[in-house]
């Protein structure tokens, strides 16, 4: 567990726009081992999805790297999946051909039988078993981020992105939503990076938080996560989630400019 997969090695990035520069990431500093799964939070505009498309190889840093599995990312490669809060699906392909999609564009190899029964294979992992033929739009928004998770890791890549991928769906969906992540990664390692608004899932997914400052960000807070592995809702009401998370609210305070940093309860 211990090797860095994802590295990110003092990354500064700014926006040209109209008004002049606008300094996005600053001094930024991430590692992610082998098989971690570690959650961004932040104060909301601070660079958190500029991270991602960091890490994705979709922006380059003017400065720093961003290193996955010992190579330095010059470009997107194929070992990155990633899942949005739109699941951006395609409505002319049902729900099989969506998943098998990437399958068509990086496994030219796999025989369409093979894509096939992998598609399947992770459906009926997420609980979509019997809807492989329906269209996006025929399923709930819950079912829809369950396909989009699918298919953003049918080509089993190694890193797994995840910006805010549950935010749009209501409280029960998105309790329902993590125990799928759990499971999928019981089956399907991956080393995660998941960006989230709320640190209760932070606290439920992720080994380790990440608490980003107000913009141009950089890492703030590292939270080591005391749930180790597959968890149950129950372990989100137990005094030492309540301490883990009370010490994140703080965290995000400090870095909105709404508390001062002497104030960090340890
Ligand atoms: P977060 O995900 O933390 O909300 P983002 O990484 O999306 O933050 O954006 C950080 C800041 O950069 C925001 O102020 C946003 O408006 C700005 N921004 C994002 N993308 C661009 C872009 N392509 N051009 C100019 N500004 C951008």
């Amino acid at each position: 567990m211990d090797k860095p997969l994802i590295e990110i090695k003092g990354v500064r990035h700014a926006y040209q726009t109209q008004t002049g520069e606008l300094p996005v990431l600053d001094g930024l500093v991430l590692s992610v081992p082998e098989g971690g799964f570690s959650a961004v939070v932040g104060p909301s505009g601070c660079g958190k999805s500029t991270l991602t498309r960091l890490i994705a190889g979709l922006l380059k840093p003017d400065e720093g790297e961003v290193w996955l599995h010992g190579e330095l990312v010059r470009g997107p490669k194929s070992i990155v999946g990633m899942a949005f809060q739109n699941p951006v699906l395609l409505e002319w392909r049902t729900i099989l051909q969506n998943v098998m999609l990437p399958l068509e564009i990086v496994s030219t190899k796999m025989s369409r039988q093979e894509r096939e029964d992998r598609a399947l294979h992770l459906l009926a992992l997420v609980g979509l078993e019997g809807f492989e033929d329906k269209r996006p739009s025929e399923l709930s928004g819950g079912m829809r981020q369950r396909a989009s998770l699918c298919r953003a890791i049918v080509h089993k890549p190694e890193v797994l992105i995840l910006d805010e991928p549950f935010a749009a769906l209501d409280a029960f969906t998105r309790e329902d939503l993590w125990q799928t992540m759990h499971a999928v990664k019981a089956e399907e390692p991956f080393t995660g990076v998941l960006i989230t608004h709320d640190l209760r899932e932070a606290i439920f997914l992720a080994d380790e938080i990440v608490v980003l400052s107000g913009r141009p960000a950089r890492t703030q807070y590292v939270m080591d996560v005391h749930l180790k592995g597959p968890r149950d809702i129950e372990h989100l009401y137990t005094p030492r989630s309540a301490d883990a998370l009370n010490i994140l609210r703080h965290q995000i305070q400090i870095a909105q400019g709404r508390a001062p940093a002497e104030e960090i309860a340890q």
